[in-house]
């Protein structure tokens, strides 16, 4: 990434990539921004109808829907294209269908010169992470995903809501597969500096762990719920995109439950997970490897096999 302005290309202009595009334009995260989908036509539409909104967002964003060649100096490729998740549906039945579509992007993306960072949203988001990863031969610090940055972000919402305090000093983490086997480590998670576990041997009368886990099932179940009610969930992952890419912009090394390849960390290589990683220009800066209890450890082992045999399954034809 260079000194020159900053650039973001989006490809997929449904309802998670414009949701992206909306507040990206709102917080004014880039001065470049291109739209480019399948449907040519709607990445159009998508561009006028931001351009229109460009004279009250106090910025002079350049947006405009373009094409593969437009990524060669781009600093960071979201992908947020794909096949939405059905009512019922799970995240890792949505693979199959997610790959193909992949397989039309990751290549021109490459052959156009591309030499920045991929930004993957689509579900099931780790597999398409580690699978633009293996499309690409990019270095794995240069590919990441959303993985549990939503989830967490609902996780201290609804933490802050049960303990009434701001979740900005909820410092609580989702990690794992972002979906069914996700789960919350509370050996690790502090409210200011004080480990939530001490708050609740402090005040039995008040808060219990039981309490807890049903957050953490109400944060693994939100995505199905908001779909049943509305078909969709955008707006919040659109905002989760949007604090990712200005992390790596502004070379914050902020902490973000990304999804990024395990290279040994937990005793586990290749799969790609959320964790709570080093976020800055150069992408993954580092992995941040807590110290999980037995228990924790086990719970994340189970999600990485998860992957990874999810993974296994598409291999034969992601090395095609
Ligand atoms: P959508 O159907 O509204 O938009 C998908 C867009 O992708 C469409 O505009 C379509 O034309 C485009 N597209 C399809 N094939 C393409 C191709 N080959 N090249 C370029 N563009 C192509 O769907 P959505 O609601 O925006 O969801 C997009 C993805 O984001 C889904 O996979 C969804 O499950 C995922 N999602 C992820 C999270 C997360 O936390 N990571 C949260 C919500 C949704």
């Amino acid at each position: 990434m260079t000194n020159k302005s900053k650039k973001v290309v989006l490809i997929g202009t449904g309802m998670v990539g414009m949701s992206f595009a909306y507040a990206a334009l709102n917080q004014n995260v880039c001065d470049e921004l291109v739209l480019i989908d399948v449907d040519r036509l709607r990445a159009e539409g998508e561009a006028m109808d931001l351009n229109h909104g460009l004279a009250f967002s106090g910025t002079s964003m350049k947006i405009y829907a373009g094409q593969y060649s437009d990524c060669k100096d781009a600093d960071i490729v979201v992908i947020c294209a794909g096949v939405n998740q059905k009512p019922g549906e799970t995240r890792l039945e949505l693979l199959g269908r997610n790959a193909d579509v992949f397989r039309t992007i990751v290549s021109p993306v490459v052959e156009s010169g591309f030499g920045g960072l991929f930004l993957v949203a689509t579900n099931p988001v780790d597999i398409m992470t580690r699978l633009t990863y293996e499309l690409s031969g990019f270095e794995a610090c240069k590919v990441l995903g959303t993985g549990t940055t939503l989830d967490t972000a609902r996780l201290r919402y609804l933490l802050g809501e049960y303990f009434n305090l701001d979740p900005r000093n909820v410092h609580a983490y989702v990690v794992g597969e972002h979906g069914d086997s996700e789960f919350t480590p509370w050996s690790q998670a502090l409210l200011s500096t004080k480990p939530v576990l001490h708050v609740l041997r402090d005040n039995p009368q008040k808060f219990r762990l039981a309490d807890l886990e049903d957050i953490s099932i109400e944060v693994r179940n939100a995505a199905q719920k908001i779909i049943e009610a509305k078909r969709a969930t955008y707006y919040g992952i659109g905002m989760a995109i949007t604090r990712i890419v200005r992390a790596i912009l502004s070379d914050e090394h902020s902490v973000l439950t990304v999804s990024a390849r395990l290279t040994g960390e937990y005793g586990i290589e290749n799969v790609y997970m959320g964790n709570p990683c080093i976020i800055g220009r150069n992408g993954v800066d580092r992995q941040i490897e807590l110290s999980l209890t037995a228990a924790e450890l086990q719970k994340l082992h189970h999600s990485c096999k998860v992957l990874d045999e999810s993974y296994s399954k598409l291999k034969p034809s992601a090395d095609t």
